[in-house]
């Protein structure tokens, strides 16, 4: 980044590519497994890690090199990774930070596939984790002595709740626990938690990074030697790279990004006032509607929940809806619904086990890009006709 780049602001710095060749607009895609050498001496000088030439798609890409410029300049990190997923992003950075006997603390109501690596993979390899509950900052504190890594999801998923970042990091740093963030929620528009002393920021840019469901991708970004220490000793053997096509979609996607998700929030916050006024609705969790006083969000994209009392029948309110449709994921430009009973009662799955602790009479809805006026009208009649019989006859 140039001194002239630092004086941008972020919507400019998003849309402004460095120059490519032959006058290129977009960076070209280096659809190309390996990279040759000029000479004997230039691959040697690569090898000992005197020059930057790419060798091979699995450890270095030029098209993603150029994603993970702009996610560094985004969350204001030293060095980051792309991943063939999310999960990859998350799975990589634990796995590449713990060994048999530590102890990894987690915050509740996190990401459930989070849980089932730590609870599941982890626990394979005699890595513990203890779930804390987010919120309760002496919890966390109580939690933090001897343990290796302190896992965060701030919102976390279905019930939104926020963690005071600023006082865990401080209280992490002292107890010498490296941090990790999940922050796919906010992204780095409306939280960049490194600036508050959080060590490493995973992301599923599947979502909003992404913004058009067509890629599933992760990132991970932050504390330049972590990085360093999970390149020499992890990420190369797991092997989860993002390819060169699809870091180009999410350099596509980043140019829009602050203007999605402005339009999300919107929209978002139009229904979810409504929705908390509607006599079946019990509880409303979105981050907007009762910010927390720690809270380091900036804004609050599309991404929030509730739930709704025993009047209403949830399957034949999901069915009766047009414009919401039924379906995993988020962050796209359509708008989406998933009853919670579903994603976290899946049969045989070794989540049985798991104590997610997420009311089952929660639905998580998506608002995309429509017109918000016509996704309240979805809305709101999906639910005067899911009333139930004995309800409505009464
Ligand atoms: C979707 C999601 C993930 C996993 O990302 P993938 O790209 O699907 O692997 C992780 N964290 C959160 C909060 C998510 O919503």
């Amino acid at each position: 980044m140039t001194d002239k780049d630092m004086r941008r602001s972020i919507d400019t710095l998003l849309v402004h590519d460095e120059r490519h060749s032959k006058g290129a607009v977009a960076p070209p895609i280096y659809q190309t497994s390996l990279f040759t050498f000029d000479s004997y001496q230039a691959m040697v000088d690569r090898f000992r890690g005197e020059t930057d030439h790419a060798v091979y798609s699995r450890i270095d890409n030029p098209t993603v090199s150029v994603l993970l410029e702009k996610i560094c300049l985004l969350e204001g990190g030293e060095k980051a990774l792309a991943f063939s997923s999310g999960i990859a992003a998350i799975s990589n950075a634990i796995l590449g930070l713990v060994k048999t006997g530590d102890r990894v603390v987690c915050v509740k109501h996190c990401y459930p596939d989070t849980y089932r690596l730590l609870q599941v993979i982890c626990a394979r390899f005699g890595v513990t984790t203890e779930f804390v509950d987010g919120t309760d900052l002496f919890a966390i504190e109580n939690a933090l002595p001897g343990a290796k890594l302190l896992f965060l999801e701030s919102p976390t998923t279905l019930l939104f709740e926020e963690q005071d970042l600023t006082s865990i990091a401080a209280l992490a740093k002292a107890a010498d626990v490296t941090t990790i963030i999940d922050n796919s929620w906010a992204t780095p528009i409306f939280q960049q938690p490194l600036k508050s002393g959080i060590d490493l920021v995973v992301h599923s840019a599947s979502k909003y990074i992404s913004g058009h469901s067509d890629t599933v991708a992760g990132l991970l970004v932050g504390n330049g030697s972590l990085i360093d220490k999970l390149v020499n000793e992890t990420t190369p053997y797991l092997g989860a790279k993002l390819s060169a096509s699809e870091a180009a979609l999410l350099l596509r996607g980043l140019r829009t990004l602050p203007l999605r998700l402005q339009r999300h929030q919107e929209s978002a916050l139009i229904i979810a006032k409504r929705i908390s006024d509607h006599p079946t609705v019990t509880a409303v969790h979105h981050p907007g509607l009762s910010p927390a006083p720690c809270s380091l969000l900036s804004g609050y994209g599309g991404l929030f929940s509730f739930e709704v009392d025993n009047s209403i029948n949830i399957p034949a309110f999901c069915n009766s809806l047009d414009l919401f449709r039924l379906g995993v994921s988020w962050g796209g430009y359509e708008s989406l619904i998933m009853p919670a009973e579903i994603s976290i009662n899946q049969a045989g799955s070794p989540s049985a086990a798991i104590d997610f602790g997420v009311p089952t009479r929660l639905i998580r809805l998506f608002v995309g890009l429509e017109d918000p006026e016509d996704l309240w009208q979805d809305l709101h009649a999906a639910l005067a006709s899911a009333l139930s019989s004995e309800t409505s006859n009464a």
